[in-house]
């Protein structure tokens, strides 16, 4: 079986964000990887927005690059416009953005994928999940094969506990029948399980515009006992470039100077385009009021919970009653396409409706609609099913990343996927998994986010979730990670060669500055104080002036923040010192006599693996984790359940 080509380490389903991240990672980190994903055309497509980035994702997306992920290189070499958003506040706000060249990007992660060693792309429409193991009933459509060794399975009551115990992948079945094996599976499934789109009255199955929906999947999720909830999100229309009168519109022009994403791309040579921005008015909103009831959220069509932060412009009409205007960013998708994004529309609306909106809008009066806006329903599975290795409490070897644990954007979708993909390949290798704390990277605070918290709207990232944001900014990613991500296999010797060569620089001029004076001071004393920037110290001494960009920023943002961050580092210790109380896996909250009933009952569902874990969950209060901590800390420390059991 070894050498079958149906044989592998590691299977990845779904080639979107996740799925594309997760399958580079299992292949970078040593393992035999099939990433099967239902039309190789549309390999990491830009469902939505045609752009990387922003507040908090840009943080994310340099804290990929610095993991060794194609995101970052991939946006560098197909961005049409780069801005860094937030420059007017501190280094730890400051939030890279690039408009993509949509197709050029897709094209861009498809040829990453197609030339990474290890990995196999292939086009399949996966159906049926093979598990084995305690619980599992064989009773999927693919029982010939479950009687023997597994099958696609059901399971019914199983108690979740240490994954030894539980159930395990063994693979998956695709249209037709073929079986995969593999002993870890990574679901990456997107918007795609049991999806429904609406544009107004009509309805279509489907996952994004012209793709069907995955049903198989979510039905084998179900029979193996997982819980699925619906979330909704919702797309603009697109224009024709070509019927706006640009004229109408404000322009927005890129930086002067772009900033690459990836810490291996020295400069962005590209040429940028610009985007444009108009508004709407009364005259719209009258038009969206009027037609409320013909749109699914409003008619009571759609139920489920969309995006607070993105909302649609029907959710923007009633919840700002009183804002006379919104902005619109109109975003070309490529250079060489006229179709053009109109970001801030997003709309369920009917499609006459959506016509009749851009002949009231400055600019687009002529505009002809090249697709229309909708919305899509679709499963996903709260993620507090999950451990924070991303794999499944109930089913071993099972992985679940991206918008399948409700979550919502590219980034925080590849940042998912390629902690699955490594930590399915490192526990395959049987080796340490990757888990990354909240103080060394946004990924950190996202995971521990979903499988703490869990959700209840389609989760985002923004750098108010972060605690320690000084500690992780976007300029020192590579810094806290890329040493991380070589341990595990996930970066090249190359890359840590250029961290190393970076940190020496910084260690060098770091030094420079406590030598050089000016009077009593040291420039390292001038450069703590507000009005010295380091241009100003440019302008005193010349040997600072061929320090680069980038090792500048390092040093200004280390010396000028040394006290803020130093606090934030005491703040760290202390949340080591409660991640460094483990509770061991599969205690049992329910025996603990004296802990409250929705203690129990969150912690019995959440699993933490320690103290810092557990005090994040909500409904747990600060007195349950005295509690808890007095019982792990006891001098004999017995399970409540078998006094019998050592401590752990
Ligand atoms: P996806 O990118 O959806 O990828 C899933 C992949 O799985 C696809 O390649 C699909 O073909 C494949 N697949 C599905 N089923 C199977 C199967 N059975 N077998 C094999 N392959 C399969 N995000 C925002 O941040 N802001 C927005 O405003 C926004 N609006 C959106 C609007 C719409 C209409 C849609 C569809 C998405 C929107 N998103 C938005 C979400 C954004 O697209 C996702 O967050 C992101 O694409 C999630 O990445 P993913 O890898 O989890 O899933």
């Amino acid at each position: 079986m070894g050498d079958s080509i149906y044989q592998f380490d590691v299977i990845v389903i779904g080639a979107g964000h996740a799925g594309t991240e997760a399958a580079l990672a299992a292949a970078r980190v040593g393992a035999k990887t099939a990433l099967l994903t239902t039309n190789l055309d549309t390999v990491g497509q830009m469902s939505c927005n045609p752009a990387i980035g922003g507040v908090g994702k840009g943080q994310i997306v340099r804290e990929i690059d610095a993991l060794g992920g194609a995101m970052g290189q991939a946006i560098d070499a197909t961005g049409i416009q780069f801005r860094m958003l937030n420059l007017r506040k501190g280094p730890a706000m400051h939030g890279p953005r690039a408009q993509a060249d949509k197709r050029a990007y897709q094209a861009e992660i498809k040829r990453r994928v197609e030339e990474q060693p290890n990995l196999s792309l292939r086009q399949e429409v996966v159906e049926d999940l093979l598990v084995e193991g305690p619980g599992v009933r064989g009773e999927g459509p693919g029982d010939a094969q479950a009687a023997g060794h597994g099958g696609a399975a059901a399971c019914d009551s199983l108690a979740p506990g240490p994954s030894t115990l539980a159930p395990h992948i063994r693979g998956v079945r695709v249209r037709g029948g073929v079986e995969y094996r593999a002993p870890a599976v990574v679901l990456t499934t997107g918007t795609f399980l049991q999806a429904i789109m609406h544009t107004g009255e009509a309805k279509t199955a489907g996952g994004r515009a012209g793709e069907g929906t995955t049903a198989g999947i979510s039905g084998a999720l179900e029979r193996l006992g997982f819980q699925l909830q619906r979330f909704k999100t919702g797309t603009p229309p697109r224009l024709n470039g070509r019927t706006i009168d640009w004229a109408g519109c404000q322009l927005q022009p890129g930086d002067e100077e772009p900033r690459p994403f990836s810490f291996l791309t020295e400069r962005i040579d590209q040429e940028q385009i610009a985007c444009h921005i108009t508004y709407t008015n009364q005259a719209v909103h009258d038009l969206i009021r009027a037609n409320l009831h013909r749109a699914p959220m409003f008619s009571g069509e759609i139920e489920s919970t969309g995006p607070r932060y993105c909302p649609s412009i029907e959710d923007k009409i009633v919840r700002f009653a009183q804002k006379e205007q919104h902005q619109l960013f109109l975003e070309p998708e490529g250079r060489r396409t006229q179709e053009v994004y109109v970001n801030g529309v997003s709309t369920s609306l009917p499609r006459d409706v959506q016509d009749a909106m851009f002949r009231l809008i400055p600019g687009c009066e002529r505009a002809e609609i090249m697709r229309y806006g909708y919305a899509v329903e679709y499963d996903y599975a709260p993620p507090d099913q999950l451990r924070p290795t991303l794999e499944t409490k109930r089913v071993g070897g099972l992985y679940f990343a991206g918008q399948i644990n409700g979550t919502t954007g590219y980034e925080e979708a590849g940042a998912q996927g390629l902690v699955a993909g490594a930590n399915a390949a490192l526990a395959v290798a049987g080796r340490e998994s990757l888990v990354l704390g909240r103080d060394e990277a946004y990924i950190g605070v996202l995971i521990d986010d979903l499988v703490s918290r869990g959700v209840d709207e389609p989760y985002r990232m923004f750098t108010s979730r972060a605690e320690f944001r000084l500690l992780l900014r976007a300029d020192n990613a590579d810094r806290r990670l890329t040493p991380v991500g070589h341990a595990a296999g996930l970066v090249t010797a190359e890359r840590m060669d250029v961290l190393r060569r970076k940190q020496t620089e910084i260690d060098r001029v770091a030094k420079l500055l406590d030598n050089t004076r000016e009077g009593e001071s040291s420039f390292t004393q001038l450069l703590k104080r507000p009005e010295v920037d380091w241009q100003a110290l440019c302008d005193r001494a010349a040997s600072l002036r061929d320090v680069s960009r980038d090792i500048a920023e390092q040093v200004q943002n280390d010396t000028k923040y040394a006290g803020y961050i130093a606090r934030q580092k005491v703040e760290v210790d202390r949340q080591r010192r409660l991640a460094s109380k483990r509770i061991p896996t599969g205690f049992d909250y329910a025996a603990l006599g004296q802990l409250r009933a929705e203690a129990k009952e969150k912690l019995t569902r959440a699993e933490p693996t320690d103290i810092a874990q557990a005090s994040r969950i909500p409904g747990v209060t600060p007195a349950d984790i005295t509690l808890l901590m007095a019982y792990l800390d006891a001098p004999v420390r017995r399970s409540p359940k078998d006094t019998a059991q050592p401590t752990g």
